[in-house]
């Protein structure tokens, strides 16, 4: 059995590894154009920012791929023949698969803005792209970064480690408008601010404008105001990267369509990761989920599947994470970025330190926790996970908030200025009583 893999991302190299454990005789091969060996992509602004050097992004030592005989090709896969069962490859003879996955990731999304290919212009999602946003910054003064996701404010956190001015341009009234409720989104404006970044909320790209050495030298906006810039940094999302599948019979929409087991419209061929669209995702699910996270679940779980035990993508409770400069974030479950009906929150804030609980509930009943939003406080995954998975009432979430805090060591408890909030918005409840820590999270999680 041999398993070609395209893509050594953390959909590819996991679904490698884990094929490896299930069937050791199996032939594994793993095909990149990108990088010899799999590096760690959220890591990437490290490298621009100087913390980190190339050796420190890569998750594994070179001799890991031979001592467990998953072989690399470091080239670019041109075509597939899916009659004769064979990857198409730029520089080598083609490769004979007995099953194929498509781990190909996603690229920068552009909207076709006048100007878009002016030098200096460009998204990070590559190891290229961080060479050339290296080269391409040096001895600019000011930059535009146009889109206020996570990418956005990474751009704009490198960007200001090497001491540019930054201006970003969001699109929604305030900072990721599409996900983060008003009082989140403050938090983080005030980090991007106390940085040094200028946010223009409301504020569309209409054109970019060049130089006549075909530079870019400022952008306009759709209020038709011009902001000089010699670098501009895309981060309006990503798109999945969907080129092999061109005149094949693999179905695509807006990614590789994958059934429930990641298998394409092709008998023997998979798609997971950044590059894959689920065909009926569960009510409330995304049809591509472009995560660190899933992408190692898609890949684990279709190495099984591939490996002889058939095996659905169930993905659990939403999670994500990341950091706006120095303020971390983790979300779980549903947190909405505005009122649905039948559902309610209860946020906190702290009066003077930027941190901030949301709990998102069901109204009515029980009040089962929907999901939380943590902003300068890191939470227990596995807590999380275990209150959401049972729809644990949020009274309950409320007086167990002590086994959530993940370091309660170093990190200063606000438990009880929580739960006293809660107490003095909701005064006809009967009094809260936190539990005591100590054996709390064993007994949750046992
Ligand atoms: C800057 C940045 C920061 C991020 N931070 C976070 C974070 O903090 N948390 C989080 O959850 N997620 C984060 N993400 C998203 C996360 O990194 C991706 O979801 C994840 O890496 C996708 O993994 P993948 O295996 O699907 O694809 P990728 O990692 O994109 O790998 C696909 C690989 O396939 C190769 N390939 C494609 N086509 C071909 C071909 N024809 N021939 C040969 N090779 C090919 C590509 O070159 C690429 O190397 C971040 C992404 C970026 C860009």
């Amino acid at each position: 059995m041999h398993l070609v893999i395209i893509g050594n991302g953390i959909a590819g190299v996991t679904c490698a590894q884990t094929l490896r454990r299930l069937r050791p005789e199996a032939r594994i091969t793993l095909v990149s154009a990108e990088s010899a060996h799999h590096f760690s992509r959220p890591a990437l602004m490290y490298l621009y920012m100087g913390h980190l050097r190339w050796p420190d992004v890569k998750p594994f030592e070179d001799w890991y791929w031979p001592e467990n005989r998953l072989e690399l090709v470091h080239d670019q896969a041109t075509g597939l023949d899916v009659a004769g069962k064979r990857v198409l490859l730029a520089r080598h003879p083609p490769l004979a698969y007995d099953a194929l996955l498509l781990a190909t990731g996603a690229r920068t999304r552009y909207y076709d803005w006048p100007g878009q290919h002016l030098q200096g212009v460009q998204g990070l999602v590559t190891k290229a792209d961080v060479e050339r946003m290296s080269q391409a910054t040096q001895g600019v003064r000011q930059a535009v970064v146009v889109g206020g996701g996570l990418i956005g404010v990474e751009l704009a956190e490198m960007l200001r480690a090497r001491r540019l001015e930054v201006t970003m341009l969001v699109r929604d009234q305030h900072y990721w408008g599409s996900v983060l409720p008003p009082e989140e989104a403050a938090l983080v404006d005030e980090q991007l601010r106390r940085h040094g970044v200028r946010v223009r909320y409301a504020t569309e790209l209409a054109e970019v404008l060049g130089d006549a050495a075909g530079r870019v030298r400022a952008v306009r906006t759709a209020a038709d105001e011009e902001l000089p810039c010699q670098w501009l940094g895309v981060a309006t999302g990503v798109v999945p990267n969907l080129d092999l599948t061109a005149g094949t019979a693999i179905e695509t929409d807006r990614g590789i369509l994958v059934d429930e087991l990641l298998q394409t419209s092709v008998p023997g061929i998979y798609a997971a990761g950044d590059c894959a669209q689920r065909r009926n995702p569960p009510p409330g699910e995304a049809a591509i989920e472009p995560l660190w996270y899933t992408g190692r679940m898609q890949g684990e779980t279709v190495a099984h599947t591939i490996g002889g035990q058939p095996t659905p993508y169930r993905r659990g409770p939403w999670f994500n994470s990341a950091k706006f400069f120095d303020l971390e974030y983790q979300t779980y479950g549903q947190v909405p970025a505005g009122p649905v009906e039948g559902q309610s929150s209860f946020w906190w804030q702290h009066p003077s330190a930027p941190l901030g609980l949301r709990l998102h509930y069901r109204t009515g009943g029980e009040q089962a926790l929907l999901g939380l939003n943590a902003l300068g406080l890191r939470l227990r995954h596995e807590v999380c996970d275990a209150w959401l998975r049972a729809g644990a009432p949020l009274r309950t979430v409320l007086e167990q908030l002590g086994a959530a805090n993940f370091d309660p060591e170093f990190f200063p408890q606000h438990e009880a200025s929580i739960v006293a909030a809660y107490s003095r918005q909701h005064p006809d409840e009967p009094p809260l009583t936190l539990r005591r820590r100590k054996g709390l999270l064993a007994r949750m999680l046992s």
